[in-house]
């Protein structure tokens, strides 16, 4: 299988996108800081990175939902009241259920696009500057 599909299927898993080793999320808003198995930084690129992809996969959601419930009830049933406190519900929730699954794809986007960087946070990072 191509590896980055390889890397984004275990990042919809919720497992590590390096290895597809389990453990890595404590809690659905508390993601290990490094890979229980192999050890890779998963606070790789940065967290920025990550919460522009969960608030913009999250609110793509919301306006999809939004969009749709309004052209089917076009012209004249659109249930305005049901938008009125669902679509800020959505707003406000789909950010916290999209959360592990954005930190680990973010994780994923950075080793599809460099493969062989090693990171300073990855461990056993340091043997690799012993032995220069
Ligand atoms: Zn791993």
């Amino acid at each position: 299988m191509n590896r980055r599909v390889t890397l984004h299927a275990r990042a919809l898993a919720l497992r590590c996108p390096n290895c597809g080793g389990g453990g890595v999320v404590r809690h659905w808003l508390r993601i290990a800081d490094d890979c229980p198995t192999c050890g890779i930084s998963l606070v790789r690129g940065n967290r920025v990175g990550a919460y522009i992809l969960n608030l913009g996969a999250a609110e793509a959601v919301v306006m999809a939902v939004v969009l749709w419930v309004v052209v089917r009830g076009w012209p004249d049933q659109v249930p305005w009241d049901l938008l009125g406190w669902l679509a800020p519900l959505l707003a406000v929730t789909s950010p916290l259920v999209f959360y592990p699954f954005s930190r680990l794809g973010f994780v994923a986007i950075d080793l599809a696009m460099h493969p062989e960087t090693r990171r300073d946070e990855d461990a056993g990072s340091c043997r690799g500057a012993e032995q220069q």
